[in-house]
């Protein structure tokens, strides 16, 4: 396996949204090659040209060094196809919170890359045993879960499924520390430990707007005011996208047997099928017009 401080370490990033843009963003920042690959056409040059200009804004702003900046947006690699990542150490996978969807992309991943390279999903919700559960090598197969938005958040859940090898996990801390970011080791169980946590805040906060006891302004009003929070529940769905985190919330429901507790509310489902998705679409919980 490949040392994740190796400076010619080249990085694979499936999904070109929201969270693998802000992957492969880190990562070049990180001193890393990154190769990006999606199903949409021209999404992966789309991606990879916002991170450049991005980066270099904030050095026009004097918030980093233009070299740093020139640097890092040459290690940005759009692929004309998924076979384009055969050669990275690692993959990352950031598409949609689909098992099967997901399953069937590391099926192709393991025959494309060496059979040292480590495989890992940034899945919100689905087990990582799962996902490795139909590979030859199950083994190199991890979660390492990243937070929206990626630049700004620093946690990253590294989750090793039952097959997992330490070495994997340990290889993992690394590359997340060069990224800038600050790992732990949670356990393979419904939500990781950040998105089960966050549920109990997610559900409550739907219940009472479903119980007219608040409105979503309302709630998120006092979870920023009063209790500290630096955005509301309902911003937040707004910026993670509806259509992501409706699933892992109907996920992590079904995963407890139905516990009420972790129920959502019709409210949220019509978001979800009047694509009402929040800041993606211009309209969610809040209008973005
Ligand atoms: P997104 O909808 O913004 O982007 C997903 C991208 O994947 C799209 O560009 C799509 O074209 C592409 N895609 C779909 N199927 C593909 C395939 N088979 N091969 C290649 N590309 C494919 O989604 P996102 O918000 O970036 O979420 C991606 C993953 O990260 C999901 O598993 C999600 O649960 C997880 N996640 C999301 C957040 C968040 O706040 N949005 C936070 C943490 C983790």
């Amino acid at each position: 396996m490949m040392d994740m401080n190796a400076p010619q370490l080249s990085l694979g990033v499936i999904g070109a949204g929201a969270m693998g843009t802000g992957i492969a963003q880190v990562a070049a920042t990180g001193g890393i090659d990154v190769i990006v690959f999606d199903t949409r056409p021209g999404a992966a040059a789309k991606a990879c040209e916002g991170i450049a200009a991005r980066l270099s804004k904030r050095a026009a702003e004097g918030k980093m060094p233009t070299e740093d900046a020139d640097a890092a947006a040459k290690r940005l690699h759009p692929a004309a196809s998924l076979t384009d990542i055969a050669p990275c150490a690692i993959v990352i996978e950031a598409i949609v919170e689909d098992l099967t969807v997901k399953t069937e992309l590391f099926s192709e991943l393991e025959k494309l890359v060496a059979p040292d390279a480590i495989l890992a999903s940034n899945t919100s919700s689905l087990p990582i045993g799962a996902i490795a559960a139909g590979l030859q090598r199950k083994d190199r197969v991890a979660g390492l879960h990243f937070f929206n938005p990626v630049p700004v958040m620093k946690l990253v859940e590294i989750i090793r499924g039952p097959d997992t090898t330490e070495a994997v996990a340990e290889a993992l801390f690394v590359l997340a520390r060069r990224l800038g970011r600050t790992p732990v080791l949670v356990k393979d169980t419904p939500g990781f430990l950040v998105n089960f946590g966050g549920r109990a805040i997610n559900t409550e906060a739907l219940a009472l707007a479903h119980e007219n006891v608040a409105s979503p302004a309302e709630i998120d009003a006092v979870m920023r005011d009063c209790y500290g929070f630096r955005m509301g529940p309902f911003e937040l769905m707004d910026l993670t996208g509806v259509d992501v985190n409706f699933p892992v919330t109907r996920f992590i429901y079904e995963s407890f047997f139905d516990d009420p507790r972790l129920r959502s509310t019709p409210m949220h489902r019509y978001k979800l099928e009047t694509g009402q998705l929040g800041r993606k679409t211009g309209r969610g919980f809040y209008s973005y017009a």
